[in-house]
């Protein structure tokens, strides 16, 4: 599972919590992988999938592991770790 799949799946923002995951399959692309994504990434956002850091919902693109938004709100939980 990789970060490429990120074209064919995105997320409507309704009121929140509640997402909606939107997706789409080609026949080059591996429609399995993708819904799998699209599963999991629709578990992690049903649960609240936001940033541990600042607490912004997470970009669709990120990997299904991941915990914070980007790179700065990982640096900053580190830091704030170590202090
Ligand atoms: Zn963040």
């Amino acid at each position: 599972m990789t970060d490429r799949d990120y074209s064919t799946i995105w997320i409507e923002e309704l009121d929140p919590p509640f997402v909606r995951i939107v997706s789409t399959s080609y026949p080059w692309q591996n429609a399995h992988r993708i819904a799998q994504r699209a599963n999991t990434l629709a578990r992690n956002y049903s649960r609240g999938w936001h940033c541990v850091h600042c607490g912004d919902l997470m970009p669709v693109w990120k990997r299904i592991d991941a915990k914070y938004c980007k790179e700065g709100c990982r640096k900053m939980a580190a830091r704030k770790r170590r202090a």
